[in-house]
């Protein structure tokens, strides 16, 4: 095994340097002058700011600038540097700096057979490192990201929605403000912050919007970099990143996904060595950090739970800043963040465009008013209307239109009863969300969806609720069996999410007459076995409980059989309705304007 390694690493190191002189041949050929003196990438920002510079190049690995006195200069950035700054190439703009990209194909003296052979040596080499690393190649430069001179840095009005969040994180900022003023007063300031909640809530941005507003350089590294499968290589990452943050004054270290190195020790996978040595190094870090002021470690993670414990002791990760899924509010204040970006249409009403995203994340609606703004592009309006967030916002949650999908003509008349069946429950079963639409055309992989929206963001569910949501599922069955004499698979997901709902209802939610009991099949972790008598009592609640719910459906289908048949051929005529439509049509043909009382 050890020999093993050793042949490995000196393969890889000896395919690493023909991959270096290649890229260094491939490079050299891309600088236009030869004659360009080479400076630091931060005297380069230096000179942008003093408006020394007119003109500037983008090539892959290397920036040259143009002086003003007409004389070159050549750069090379932090690996991804321009792709991390977004504003980058704007801000040159701004500053009447002209700017240009160099491409592929512009690459100096070099023909295309060159750089094809090139291409081809690198293949094999790629491969054979391939081959011998398994795939996986060990970078050893760092790959710490320092944004440091962002000329339009990432504030705090940046960030909406995670209030709380941002109260918690102020104090840190007044802190990195004046390290000094804190030092002499004595107080202890938490010096690792630990950001913890669900994906795309905006746990990096917050860090990012900290430095911005403390006016501190932000080291940014991500835990997956420090995982490795060569010993050593994560623990050395990780001295390299504390050293470059020992170089500032004062500075905000960033660690994203901090569970990918932060895992409880003590496992006994493969790279547990490894990642035990990663992990005590930057234990070590994080204790030195304690004595250094104006210095400050944050991390991300949506898995608080599987970190090692001795993360989180006094002087390290002490500070918990919880950072969850916006509510109305905030979504709303998202969506105009976002939307600041974009040329919104006057009469859009983002309100009620948070009103119906219901558990979207910072991410997701940022993605919603992306998609809104490619839509309005495509339709060729200049601005982004109510209707196209609202055509993002479906899209988003139902999937994509399959208009294209052949479906017959008799398929097409079932899915119409089958939504109808679906829709007219919805509306007149108490103490269910309000209709939002229906669709037959197809969406993602369902060949048509009944949309409803809350009102308000549900948190909990009533007994009630879960009934009518059961009763809503089962229409669909129900009016297939009703108009078409028939039933078909389109219902298996119904059926199951009704399935679904029942058994949470009986075994965990205390909602059946079994009482307020867990009923669970045993696990590793809680052994729990059901027994036989017990299984069976729960199997009968459940079919019980759904058995009620299509009662309820074939009792509101049959009473208001012309309205279903009305809202089906509208269905077929249009393909799709909102709620408003919806309950127009029902009432035109003998339904209640209220929810209909049901039978218990
Ligand atoms: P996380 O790190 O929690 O997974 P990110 O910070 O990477 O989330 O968020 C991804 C993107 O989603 C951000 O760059 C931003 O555009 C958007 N976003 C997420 N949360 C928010 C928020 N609270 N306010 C504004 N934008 C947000
Ligand atoms: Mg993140
Ligand atoms: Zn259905």
């Amino acid at each position: 095994m050890a020999f093993g390694k050793r042949r490995r690493l000196l393969l890889t190191a000896g395919g690493a340097l023909t991959l270096g002189a290649i890229i260094y041949v491939i490079a050299a050929g891309s600088h236009t002058s030869s004659n360009s003196k080479e400076i630091a990438f931060s005297d380069f920002l230096r000179l942008i700011e003093t408006g020394a510079v007119a003109e500037v190049a983008v090539a892959d690995q290397a920036i040259e600038a143009t002086l003003g006195n007409g004389a070159h200069v050549l750069t090379v950035p932090p690996s991804g540097y321009v792709a991390a700054n977004p504003t980058f190439v704007p801000d040159l703009v701004r500053r009447q700096v002209r700017v240009s990209v160099r491409h592929q194909a512009e690459r100096g003296p070099y023909s295309i057979s060159t750089l094809l052979l090139a291409a081809a040596l690198l293949g094999v080499v790629g491969f054979a490192l391939y081959r011998v690393t398994s795939g996986r190649i060990p970078s050893l430069e760092n790959r710490t990201r320092v944004a440091e001179h962002n000329s339009s840095p990432i504030t705090f009005a940046d960030v909406a929605g995670v209030d709380e969040a941002k109260d918690e994180v102020k104090e840190i900022i007044d802190f990195l403000r004046e390290p000094e003023k804190f030092a002499a007063i004595g107080g202890r300031i938490p010096k690792g912050v630990l950001l913890v909640g669900p994906p795309g809530t905006g746990k990096t941005l917050l860090a990012r919007s900290m430095a911005g507003e403390a006016g501190v350089p932000f080291l940014l590294a991500s835990g997956a970099d420090f995982v490795e499968m060569y010993a050593g290589v994560g623990a050395s990452r990780v001295r390299r990143l504390f050293r470059d943050a020992g170089r500032h004054k004062s500075c905000i270290i960033f660690i994203d996904e901090l569970d990918a190195v932060g895992r409880r020790r003590g496992g006994n996978s493969l790279s547990h060595e490894e990642r035990e040595q990663t992990l005590n190094q930057l234990l070590v870090e994080l204790d030195g950090f304690a004595t250094r002021p104006g210095i400050v470690v944050v991390a991300a993670t949506n898995r608080p739970d599987i970190l090692d414990p001795a993360l989180l002791r006094p002087g390290r990760f002490d500070r918990q800043v919880t950072v969850g899924c916006p509510d109305l509010k905030g979504r709303e204040a998202i969506l105009a963040v976002h939307c600041k970006k974009v040329a919104l249409d006057q009469a859009a009403e983002l309100r009620s465009i948070a009103r119906g995203t219901p558990g979207f994340s910072g991410a997701d609606l940022a993605n919603l008013v992306n998609e809104a703004a490619l839509i309005a592009a495509r339709g060729g309006r200049s601005t982004v209307t109510n209707a196209d967030l609202e055509a993002a916002r479906d899209k988003v949650l139902m999937g994509v239109e399959r208009r294209s999908l052949a479906m017959s003509e008799t398929e097409r008349v079932n899915c119409a009863y089958h939504e109808a069946g679906h829709a007219l429950v919805a509306a007149l079963v108490p103490h269910a969300d309000p209709l939002h639409k229906v669709t037959i055309i197809p969406r993602g992989r369902a060949l048509g969806v009944t949309m409803q929206l809350p009102e308000a963001d549900r948190h909990t569910h009533t007994k009630d609720y879960l009934q009518a949501q059961i009763a809503i599922l089962m229409g669909g069955r129900v009016a297939e069996e009703l108009f078409m004499n028939h039933m078909t698979s389109g219902a298996s997901n119904d059926i199951e999410r009704a399935t679904d709902i029942a058994q949470k209802m009986v075994c965990e939610l205390g909602m059946s007459p079994l009482g307020p009991m867990a009923f669970r099949h045993g696990d590793e972790e809680r052994p729990f076995t059901l027994s036989e008598d017990s299984a069976r009592r729960v199997d009968a609640e459940v079919r019980e409980i759904v058995m009620r719910g299509y009662t309820v459906a074939h009792d509101l289908l049959g009473t208001y059989r012309q309205a279903a048949r009305a809202l089906a051929q509208e269905l077929l005529e249009v393909e799709s309705l909102d709620g408003a439509e919806i309950l127009a049509i029902l009432q035109a043909n003998g339904a209640p304007s209220e929810t209909a009382p049901v039978r218990a």
